[in-house]
């Protein structure tokens, strides 16, 4: 196998870092770091998703007619490393660009697609994903939010929970009870639902990071017109799983942040100085970072599995279980190794004269949710158990 990018993929890396270097915004200043809130954050995340989507680099790999560019995973790929490089997001809708686009794309109807998905690229309609309930979270056949179709609109009442930037959304995937007679995966569906509609009710919850981002979502008797019913009646669990498959390939393969951090240690290592002498000499640190390059390395080479399969056309597997585990694990340790190596100074708050850049004491605080959003360190470990290694069910 060939793992080396050809002549012309080098050249389009060079023609996003050429874009990149051009359009790129500039550092926060000392004072904007300090005072950065939720909302100053959120406008700055939004001004660069227009700039990318202006500048045809959001959905790169959708089909032109939805206002992708038709491009290959390749190119994608090829991008976002860029963007990590560079320690840049990769725009506001995350969501919906790598799991209710796609999902579109495979479930939706013509009219679904030409409605929904040239503003999921804009970034002019944000997307949440309703999956997790109080009692439904790694046993999603258990989600109990009801839909009953009545003439032409489903009437929706439930609750989710931990729903990722529903307070900034327009519009919400959910997951919903259609069927209660059919045995649990059997009787869900998938809506897609105005945020706007009167008897949804936002209520955001307070992380230890101090930012809000997800929250709970109430559903009032809230009426969704039948024709925004995605894929089947009762055949939301095939809607769920390949939604599930898409945002776990999106996490590892294109969104795993691990050579972001990579390339952050590094920086920290260097500005480093401990009693004996700096850091960056001490044989000890030097052979921690070297096994993070290592596994950093290693975890790309095997989300080649999942890129092979998205080059033949293949929606993704259960093989992004794989790059889910092994990045949001990688990256965790990593910054737990960082907080270690950097001490107390590492975990001065935003605001304080002597906190150091890139967030560390939030992202610190941030990284404990990585082994659990987008499903389980234990949930991805059952899924490469049964699906890929064909042990028996636990
Ligand atoms: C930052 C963040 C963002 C999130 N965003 C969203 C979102 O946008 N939309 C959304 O719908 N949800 C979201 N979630 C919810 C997330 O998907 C769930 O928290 C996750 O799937 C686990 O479900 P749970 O919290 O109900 O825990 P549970 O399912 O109750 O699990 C509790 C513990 O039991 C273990 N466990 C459960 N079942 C098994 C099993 N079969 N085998 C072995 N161990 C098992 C789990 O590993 C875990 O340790 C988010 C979560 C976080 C942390």
């Amino acid at each position: 196998m060939d793992f080396n990018y050809t002549a012309e993929q080098e050249a389009w890396r060079s023609r996003v870092r050429q874009w990149l270097a051009a359009n790129q915004p500039p550092a926060l200043t000392s004072e904007e770091r300090s005072n950065a809130d939720d909302d100053f954050l959120w406008e700055r995340l939004e001004r660069w998703h227009v700039a990318l989507y202006q500048g045809r680099w959001m959905g790169l790999n959708w089909p032109k007619e939805y206002g992708g560019q038709g491009a290959t995973f390749v190119e994608q790929l090829i991008l976002q490393q860029e963007l990590a490089r560079l320690e840049l997001p990769f725009g506001c809708n995350i969501l919906g660009v790598i799991m209710t686009g796609p999902a579109i794309m495979q479930w939706g109807t013509e009219a679904q697609k030409q409605r929904y998905l040239r503003p999921i690229l804009s970034g002019e309609e944000i997307w949440c994903e309703g999956l997790s309930e109080p009692g439904a979270g790694s046993d999603l056949g258990a989600i109990q939010t009801r839909a009953v179709l009545q003439g032409d609109y489903f009437v929706v009442n439930g609750q989710k929970v931990w729903t990722t930037l529903a307070h900034r959304a327009h519009f919400c995937q959910l997951f919903v009870r259609t069927d209660p007679e059919r045995p649990r995966g059997e009787g869900l569906s998938t809506l897609l639902v105005d945020m706007r509609s009167p008897g949804v009710t936002i209520r955001p919850l307070r992380q230890m990071t101090g930012s809000s981002e997800f929250n709970e979502i109430f559903f009032e008797d809230v009426r969704v017109p039948k024709e925004n019913l995605l894929g089947p009646l009762n055949g939301g669990w095939q809607v769920l799983i390949s939604t599930l498959m898409h945002e776990r390939f999106g996490i590892g393969e294109t969104l795993g942040g691990t050579e972001q951090a990579l390339n952050q240690l590094v920086k920290l290592v260097k500005a480093t100085a401990l009693a004996a002498g700096a850091a960056a000499k001490d044989p000890e640190i030097r052979h921690a970072l070297a096994r993070f390059a290592i596994e950093t390395a290693a975890k790309r080479y095997s989300g080649f599995r999942s890129l092979t399969r998205r080059l033949k056309g293949l929606p993704p597997g259960p093989e992004a279980s794989i790059a889910k585990l092994a990045s949001s694990e990688l990256l965790q340790r990593m910054l737990r190794w960082a907080g270690r190596l950097g001490g107390l100074n590492l975990l001065l708050e935003r605001g304080s004269p002597l906190a150091p850049e890139n967030d560390w004491a939030r992202r610190l605080l941030g990284a404990e949710m990585l082994t659990i959003a987008g499903g389980t360190s234990a949930v991805q470990r059952n899924m490469i158990g049964e699906r890929i290694l064909g042990l028996p069910k636990g």
